[in-house]
């Protein structure tokens, strides 16, 4: 049977039911599929040595005759043992074991030519002996599992790594009508291998250099295709024509002579740039990136009012009901300063409605009928934004907080509100990522970053704390209560059950408000509440009802209450360095000295270094990239979807990879903006789109 790239692996010799299912639970199905599924690592048995050449723990491969096998069984008779002895040309022999494989003694009987591949150790008597080796009989045709670097498949879904192997030899058959996608002189430029060699050699490397030279051409060709998606989107919006936003001078500048402090050098770096990128004719598709508490609302706040001064709207999407209220605050307090002209600012989330205009409350329609007609300039909220009934007037601003909690769909659906015409689009994000991610992750966008805080903060001192000293916490706790500042109190999600933190956070809520500070009002807020409930206990920890504040890591964003300068985190191993970093800038906003407590029951080594970086630095930028290192990307989003691309073979700390494909992409674009000439990439391109939502 000829061997294609779309044959069904179910119609493979030695590929019956159960192993072509198993084939799909790794995801694959078709020969192609099988050359893709790349190996994790190699072992290196490419040293073939004589059998009195070997030493103890070094990874070899022998040859040699078969001339003893046998079958017995150990003292407990519960496993079988395969004892043989292999005799090398020269004449020295060396003894092997298996274990559990009775059928050995059929498979290779004595006489059979037979590769070893090992590390031989000491057994009994002080031999050198192979314990489970793996082994291959010798024909003429290329050894797959012994005598060279042998690659070792990831999770196999009972599947062994023989098998695995063997049907990636007969997938290799049809290697020949694999195509080469990547234009020849990006190739040349970049010194990338075919792609039909790059595949021979991941699965089965002539050399170590041959097997580096493949990984970097398929490493290449998976970030470079993520890329050319970000160049394709990038290149599409600037294509379409949007309303400009005329920059007003001189209102501005009131604004931020206006405001309680004086904006830091990357505050005015950012706002400037997102000025000047809404002055264009294309659309700004920018995402500011900034440490919790760097300051982003007045950025945010500044370029929305510069936008309500041309008589267009402006709207901020935040992820919760808290956050869109505390911005709807910031922005009228920020605003009512400004003493010129008033801005109308509309608050619209599922359970409130407000309208900054004549101290007036307004019905739940007539704030919706105030941003359809046009009345409301500065339009805040959460989803309910994009529900069918409400509809806007001009939106010429889209900005989003912290754009990883929302879905592309929700993103489309809030751009659809713009009757085609794509507003200014600016995301925030409080997560800062590594460099290599950002450009991987948001790709089609333009970054601004604030790195620098506001001058008044000190650094809050963080503390790991064990069971043994928690006392001495409290007591801290105590005292600071007594002088009246505030404390949070996070709670980690403790069973998977219960997703939304009620179990964790009622049991610590129990345990603070009656045992240890039964003087003080303590607070509770978990995702179960009622939106309306969560509201008011945040306006009673807002306004100094509430002592100690219990959370669990479901509400945690954007909540701005200066008055908190402690953070306590209960089972702190639990969370990724960027959230917990996270959960510590909710504190330190204020002038006072803040604190962080890192509470765990954990005494790992790896534990301890993890939240030693906390306690270390004050940068999550570094954080984040520590995190990528040790925990992967998904942990920089906690435990909220992410949209993160699913690499076989490229990794996301790639950094020098990541940006010489994305110059690759960029010049390719260039240079042919309509792909016109790379028909084949093209088509590629099209297909990842349909199979590949990222964010
Ligand atoms: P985030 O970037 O986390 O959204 P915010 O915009 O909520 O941060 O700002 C945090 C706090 O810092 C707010 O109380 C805000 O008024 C204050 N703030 C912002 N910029 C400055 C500045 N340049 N100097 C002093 N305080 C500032
Ligand atoms: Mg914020």
């Amino acid at each position: 049977m000829t061997v294609h790239l779309t044959t069904p692996v179910s119609e493979l010799w030695k590929v019956g039911k159960v192993t072509a299912e198993r084939l799909k639970n790794l995801g694959i199905e078709t020969v192609l599929d099988l050359l893709l599924y790349y190996p994790f690592r190699y072992d290196d048995f490419s040293q073939t040595v004589a059998i009195k050449d070997l030493r103890p723990d070094m990874a070899v491969t022998v040859k040699g005759e078969i001339t003893h096998i046998a079958n017995k069984k150990s003292p407990r008779k519960r496993t079988s043992i395969t004892e043989a002895t292999v005799q090398d040309d020269i004449g020295d022999t060396i003894s092997c074991v298996w274990f559990n494989q009775p059928y050995l003694t059929q498979n290779i009987p004595p006489g059979t030519q037979i590769a070893l591949s090992g590390t031989p150790e000491f057994g009994y008597h002080n031999t050198l002996q192979f314990t489970s080796p793996q082994y291959e009989k010798i024909f003429s045709q290329k050894s797959i599992h012994t005598g060279r670097l042998v690659p070792i498949y990831g999770s196999t879904s009972n599947l062994t790594q023989k098998q695995i192997r063997f049907l990636i030899q007969t997938a290799m058959e049809a290697v020949s009508e694999i195509t080469e996608w990547i234009p020849e002189k990006t190739r040349k430029d970049f010194k990338l291998i075919g792609r039909q060699e790059a595949l021979k050699e991941i699965h089965f490397p002539t050399d170590t250099p041959s097997l580096q030279q493949a990984e970097q051409r398929l490493k290449f060709e998976e970030l470079f295709l993520l890329q050319l998606r970000s160049q394709h989107i990038r290149n599409q919006s600037q294509k379409r024509a949007a309303k400009k936003i005329l920059f007003h001078e001189k209102e501005i500048k009131k604004f931020v002579t206006s405001l309680p402090f004086e904006l830091t050098q990357d505050q005015r770096k950012s706002s400037w740039t997102i000025i000047q990128d809404c002055e264009k004719e294309t659309p700004m598709n920018r995402l500011l990136e900034g440490d919790v508490g760097s300051g982003k609302t007045v950025v945010a706040a500044l370029a929305m009012l510069n936008c309500a001064l041309s008589n267009a709207q402006a709207v901020l999407m935040a992820p919760t009901e808290i956050v869109a209220r505390q911005h709807f605050q910031s922005f009228t307090e920020l605003l009512s300063n400004k003493k010129s002209s008033d801005v109308p600012i509309a608050l619209l989330t599922r359970s409130e409605h407000r309208l900054s205009v004549k101290n007036k409350a307004f019905t739940k329609q007539e704030v919706i009928d105030a941003i359809g007609d046009g009345t409301a300039k500065i339009i805040i909220g959460t989803h309910a934004l994009i529900q069918e009934s409400v509809s806007f007037s001009d939106i010429r601003l889209t900005i989003i907080d912290e754009q990883h909690r929302f879905g592309v769909d929700q993103r489309k659906t809030l751009k659809n509100k713009t009757d085609g015409i794509p507003p200014h689009f600016l995301s925030m994000t409080a997560t800062p990522i590594p460099r290599s991610l950002a450009l991987t992750v948001y790709g089609d966008l333009d970054i601004s970053v604030i790195k620098e805080m506001p001058k008044d903060r000190k650094p809050v001192i963080t503390s790991v704390v064990h069971p043994g000293d928690q006392n001495t916490t409290y007591e801290f706790i105590r005292a600071n209560t007594k002088n009246g500042k505030q404390t949070f109190v996070i709670c980690p999600l403790i069973e998977e059950s219960d997703t939304l933190g009620v179990t964790s956070a009622t049991q610590e809520y129990e345990k603070l408000s009656k045992e240890i500070f039964p003087e003080y009002t303590v607070g509770l807020l978990h995702g179960k509440l009622k939106p309306i409930d969560k509201q008011k206990i945040q306006e009673k920890f807002a306004s100094g009802v509430i002592d100690i504040l219990v959370a669990t890591s479901v509400v945690e964003v954007g909540v701005n209450v200066p008055n908190a300068t402690i953070m306590m985190i209960e089972g702190s191993e639990r969370f990724g360095l960027s959230q917990l970093h996270q959960f510590r800038g909710r504190v330190g906003r204020g002038k006072d000295q803040s604190h962080c407590f890192l509470l765990t029951e954990s005494y790992s080594p790896e534990t301890k270094n993890r939240l030693q970086a906390l306690v270390q630095t004050h940068n999550g930028f570094e954080l984040s990239q520590i995190d990528l290192e040790q925990r992967g990307p998904g942990d920089l989003y906690g435990n909220r979807q992410s949209g993160l691309p699913t690499l076989r073979i490229a990794s996301l700390t790639d950094t020098h990879l990541i940006e010489q494909t994305q110059k690759a992409a960029q010049q390719l674009f260039k240079q042919d903006p309509t792909l016109r000439k790379f028909k084949k990439l093209k088509n590629l391109l099209e297909e990842f789109e349909k199979k590949v939502h990222l964010e």
